[in-house]
């Protein structure tokens, strides 16, 4: 891979995330709270705990593939999970469940999820070139040609490459599936495939294994590709979305999402 994301890394230039990125179109105050005050959060979704752990086996899953040539044993993938779930839990931050879960329910999806992704465990992926691979691209303004300030910031959870083609995959955990709309338009995707563009991997394809927590948990694994006019999309948004924070922008987005806020009493107390 051409792409040497440890050397390009410069302390002293700002950068964002698809997450920053994310926070700031969902609501600016949450942003403002996360990001430029970088208060402690009140509490931490279920969501992004489970998600996690799920990354911690499939890193491990996928490691043995690179190192070994191997799978490892379902159980051991199991015990990979249910430490980092025990880890999360134990975190000072409590995790704040939704009113159908608990702690021990999301464990025993998590544990099942494992038996699924095994059983459609994907195949002919080509050679493993990364795993949970950190990354820095510089973003060039269409309308200047300039490259602007801040860096892109992301991790590329796997890369492989087969017949020359590069391919980045996102490891996801949700309630549901990905309808064509949702994938075909998830700004991640294409600022990661902008990424690995810009760093060397051609025109990557995409890939994402989504593991769903359904009552009988569920894996999709799906494809998509994107394009120049995606990556001009997604640079239209960051740019936007940087200049209105450099605006001042904060004001509050009250929507489904509050009730999960982790500053929902700082911005209810005002
Ligand atoms: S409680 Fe709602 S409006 Fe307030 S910061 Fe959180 S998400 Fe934004």
């Amino acid at each position: 891979m051409n792409a040497q994301p440890a050397t390009k890394i410069q302390e002293e230039r700002p950068y964002f995330s698809h997450s920053s990125i994310s926070t700031f179109r969902r609501c600016p105050r949450q942003y403002f709270y996360k990001y430029a005050l970088c208060l402690p959060e009140e509490h931490r979704s279920s969501a992004l705990a489970f998600g996690s752990s799920t990354h911690a086996w499939l890193a491990k899953y996928f490691r043995q593939r690179k190192d070994r040539g191997s799978v490892p044993e379902a159980q051991e993938l199991k015990d990979c999970f249910v430490d980092s779930w025990n880890f999360e839990l134990d975190n000072p931050v409590p995790v704040l469940f939704s009113e159908k879960e608990t702690a021990d329910s999301l464990k025993d999806t998590g544990v099942k999820l494992v038996d699924v992704f095994l059983q459609n465990q994907p195949k002919d992926i080509g050679k493993i070139i990364a795993i949970e691979e950190k990354f820095l691209a510089d973003i060039t303004d269409p309308g200047t040609g300039e490259v602007i300030e801040e860096e892109f910031l992301g991790y590329w959870d796997l890369v492989t490459e087969k017949d020359k083609v590069f391919t980045i995959w996102e490891h996801k955990t949700g309630a549901r599936r990905y309808s064509t709309s949702q994938l075909e338009n998830m700004l991640q995707l294409s600022g990661y495939g902008y990424a690995g563009h810009s760093l060397g991997l051609g025109q990557p394809s995409l890939k994402v294994n989504l593991l769903i927590k359904t009552k009988t948990p569920q894996y999709q694994h799906l494809s998509t590709t994107r394009n120049e006019a995606d990556y001009r999309d997604f640079i239209q948004t960051v740019i936007g979305v940087l200049a209105s924070i450099k605006a001042g922008a904060d004001y509050p987005v009250r929507d489904w999402w509050c009730q999960g806020c982790s500053y929902a009493a700082k911005c209810t107390a005002g």
